[in-house]
């Protein structure tokens, strides 16, 4: 009897520490998009939106909680493609973002074959691509990122639409060849979450939230990745390093 106990409180545990809050705030996820000169950097909150309704099947697609702590390989964000807007509490409880970016993708390229229109698709890719380096989103959901997630969300809110040239000079070019471009982009993911879920750990050890300089080179990874997706379907111009391929 006390064995079940111990199992429906672990089961509950678990339950509640799927369900959290937001990721960067709203006029945070218009300034990464803005930056990549996305057309329409304005929906780019959207998702968040959508939350409202769509409830948990949108909200896992916004982050991974990593509650191993293990290393994010490239089969991993392949893993999770097909968790793309499920919620599975039991089998999912971690969310799965790292698949999320990639399946809208698919969704996006499925739906410009039918002919529907598909710009949607991209921008919910752009606001997954935008959480990614949100550090609270790629660690375990525990006290401290209770505590500290909507202060670091909101770490750079006030300002950072005025001051595009924060993110823009920390966007860097990424390559992503046409032929292996999912591979590529898998790759891509797994380094900037490693990136974030480490900025995380050194948040938790110093207990502290980020500096607003951690905040701006975190967003300039999410900028230069979606960039680099943008410039994949021709949304933006290509640079010349990222063009060759
Ligand atoms: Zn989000």
């Amino acid at each position: 009897m006390k064995y079940v106990t111990l199992k429906i409180m672990i089961v509950l545990c678990i339950l509640s520490l799927a369900s959290q809050a937001t990721a960067w705030h709203d006029q945070t996820h218009l300034a990464i998009c803005k930056a990549t000169g996305f057309d329409m950097w304005y929906h780019c909150a959207g998702p968040d939106i959508a939350k409202i309704k769509a409830g948990n099947i949108e909200s896992y697609n916004h982050w991974f909680n990593n509650s191993a702590e293990v290393e994010i390989t490239p089969q991993m964000v392949m893993d999770q493609i097909e968790r793309y807007n499920k919620r599975n509490k039991i089998l999912d409880p971690e969310g799965h973002i790292l698949g999320a970016i990639i399946a809208s993708l698919r969704a996006y390229e499925k739906d410009l074959r039918s002919g529907k229109y598909a710009l949607y698709h991209l921008v919910y890719c752009a606001h997954y691509i935008s959480d990614l380096s949100m550090p609270l989103h790629n660690i375990a959901y525990d006290d401290f990122n209770e505590e500290h997630h909507n202060a670091n969300d909101g770490i750079v809110e006030d300002t950072i639409l005025k001051e595009p040239e924060k993110i823009s000079k920390h966007m860097y070019p990424i390559t992503l060849r046409k032929k292996d471009f999912e591979a590529d982009l898998a790759r891509e993911i797994a380094r900037v979450a490693n990136l974030s879920r480490k900025l995380g750990y050194k948040l938790r050890a110093e207990k502290r939230d980020m500096t607003k300089q951690e905040a701006y080179i975190q967003l300039g990874h999410s900028a230069s990745l979606l960039r680099a997706v943008l410039q994949h379907y021709n949304q933006v111009p290509a640079s010349a390093k990222s063009a060759v391929n």
